[in-house]
């Protein structure tokens, strides 16, 4: 590719409203031009990326025997009422009706689609297993579209499906499905993890993520030094047993905290560390106004696990003032466990804790030198807490660190939920029919390119891992216009490298030598080649790779050998 013929629209300034290194990157290299909010054009540039994550994924899916269709993006409500998501799905749905009136959804997923196409196309247990997939647009109408494409609303996903008549063969499937995925990610080049993705079911877990690691992650990532026990925070188990709390040595006395309202003022005021204070939260309950939930103050409320309790309401919603005022007859920095007269809900730190301070549901007094069993009764532990650094990994082996993750890919064992709502039967060896139990498996394409930069920056700008590049190298010839030379041997370098089937950018811009350099390092291409007089005199070119500090000159005859050996590492 010539660049006088390819569109490199790079920006020296930061775009202001782009907050993480990827957003900005990809407006500053022009890979990408926002249309309107989470909805963007992919340009020469982005799309040459794009289209080289698509392959991996393709080639892999396709090795990993799976078919590959294309779905329409517009599926019509009926489908989604059949499943019973049309009314649930909320606003992440963007819908709309056609000029019949009738009401349509642009596809935010495909799984109504893809089990009415093998209902209506699969008769046979001969069939099966089947796994298809497609590489299309999505939409989802993101409350807060942001950070580019790495939270957009139009997005390019890969969705596989697949459909078995038992869990057996769902389970051969899904694990030929996570291999492909480890292959997948292997070949990106970029660093990641397979993580957990459901609770409590370490080993066989029917869910994994793969992210992505980056301190930019949405997702906090907790995993084993000493195992493999990985698991998205959200769902991490704490240890499942209530350690014995200390002794009592104080006594229980009501101190005066006025004004303190927050764990952390309480503490200071009270000259303890946060560990021992008591931090109580109302939410809404089932069957009461409110439950109370105890936790260590220095720990973080799971709400994914505490929406999961029986006795608490679902959606998870804490309690407002007046229902606070209403169980404890103060206010939110004064609830404490003594007296409350609602359902308690204990973490199993919570119930390790001697001698600790918490509210005594008067505003301005706290209760110091608490105590379970003497002071109040003591309750059932739970695992109500996100997982912190530091706590034992669950699987009994080794401690837990704690790292921020992409989400880019989800794979999920579904069983029969949409098969058994939508009817998607098929004939067994006895010639029954049995409803048909499916697997899921998601990689936000569009998402792995914002990733792989999150991870591979430095402050001239990207630095593609060579599998994403959008080229293998850049051919800067310096005075191209006014060298004869130099154009003959820029010219022939760049026939030889393309024939050897890389992607060459040959930089044949009118442009100063300074200009060239910076936005072949901002675009990140990993390989450069500058050519010009002085070092044609001596029979060289200068060779750098984006990622060294130093350019070498190497002799122009080995030019080709140095790019394509660089390439088979
Ligand atoms: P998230 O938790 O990030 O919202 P999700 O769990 O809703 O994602 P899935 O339904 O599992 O997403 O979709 C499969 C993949 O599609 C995700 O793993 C992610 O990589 C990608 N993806 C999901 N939402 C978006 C989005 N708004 N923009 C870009 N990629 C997305
Ligand atoms: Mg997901």
């Amino acid at each position: 590719m010539r660049s006088s013929n390819f569109l490199l629209s790079t920006l020296k300034e930061t775009p202001a409203d782009a907050e993480i290194v990827s957003h900005q990157l990809m407006l500053r290299a022009g890979m990408i031009s926002k249309l309107a909010a989470g909805i963007y054009t992919w340009m020469p540039l982005g799309l040459r990326v794009l289209r080289k994550v698509e392959k991996i994924v393709r080639e892999e899916m396709d090795a990993a025997g799976a078919q590959e269709v294309l779905m329409p993006a517009t599926q019509p409500a009926e489908l989604w009422e059949e499943s019973g998501r049309w009314g649930k799905f909320g606003p992440l749905l963007l819908s709309f009706t056609d000029r019949h009136d009738r009401s349509f959804c642009f596809g935010p997923t495909h799984e109504e689609v893809i089990t009415d196409m093998v209902r209506r196309n699969v008769r046979s247990y001969r069939q099966l297993p089947a796994s298809f997939y497609q590489i299309q647009t999505k939409f989802r109408d993101e409350t807060r579209p942001r950070f580019g494409v790495m939270r957009a609303r139009e997005f390019l996903m890969k969705d596989a499906y697949s459909f078995h008549l038992d869990d057996e063969s769902l389970a051969a499937t899904y694990e030929r499905m996570r291999q492909a995925y480890c292959a997948i990610f292997d070949r990106t080049g970029l660093t990641y993890r397979m993580v957990e993705a459901d609770s409590g079911a370490i080993g066989g877990a029917a869910s994994h993520e793969f992210h992505v690691l980056a301190d930019s992650g949405e997702d906090a990532i907790a995993y084993s030094d000493a195992s493999d026990y990985a698991a998205n925070v959200e769902k991490a188990t704490t240890q499942l047993v209530t350690a014995e709390p200390a002794v009592a040595t104080e006594a229980m006395q009501r101190v005066a905290t006025p004004g303190q309202h927050s764990v952390e003022e309480v503490a200071k005021f009270l000259k303890l560390p946060l560990q021992q204070v008591l931090k109580t939260l109302l939410v809404k309950g089932t069957d009461t106004p409110v439950v109370a939930i105890l936790l260590r103050a220095d720990h973080e409320l799971n709400e994914v696990k505490v929406e999961k309790l029986e006795q608490v309401a679902s959606p998870f919603e804490f309690a407002n003032d007046a229902e606070i005022k209403a169980a404890a007859g103060c206010g939110a920095g004064s609830i404490g466990p003594l007296g409350l007269d609602v359902p308690i809900v204990a973490d199993h730190a919570a119930l390790a804790m001697a001698n600790f301070a918490c509210g005594a549901n008067s505003d301005g007094e706290h209760l110091s030198g608490v105590n379970w069993s003497r002071d109040l009764p003591l309750v059932n532990g739970q695992d109500v807490r996100n997982v912190v650094a530091g706590d034992p990994s669950p699987d009994g082996e080794g401690i837990l660190s704690i790292v921020r993750g992409i989400e880019v890919g989800h794979i999920f064992q579904l069983g029969d939920t949409y098969s058994r709502a939508m009817n998607a039967t098929c004939l067994d060896e006895n010639g029954k029919d049995r409803v048909l139990t499916m697997g899921c498996y998601g990689i936000g394409v569009s998402r792995v390119v914002a990733a792989a930069i999150e991870q591979h920056w430095d402050d001239r700008g990207i630095l593609w891992p060579q599998a994403l590049a959008p080229f293998d190298v850049a051919i800067v010839p310096i005075n191209l216009q006014r060298s004869e030379q130099v154009r003959e041997v820029a010219e022939k370098l760049y026939a030889e490298l393309t024939a050897a089937g890389l992607d060459v950018l040959f930089d044949d811009r009118k442009e100063r030598p300074g200009v060239m350099f910076a936005d072949m390092d901002l675009i990140g291409i990993p390989q450069r080649l500058v050519i010009g007089e002085r070092g044609l005199a001596e029979g060289n070119v200068e060779y750098k790779l984006r990622s060294a500090d130093q350019s070498e000159d190497i002799a122009l005859a080995e030019a080709v050998a140095k790019v394509t050996e660089q390439l088979s590492k």
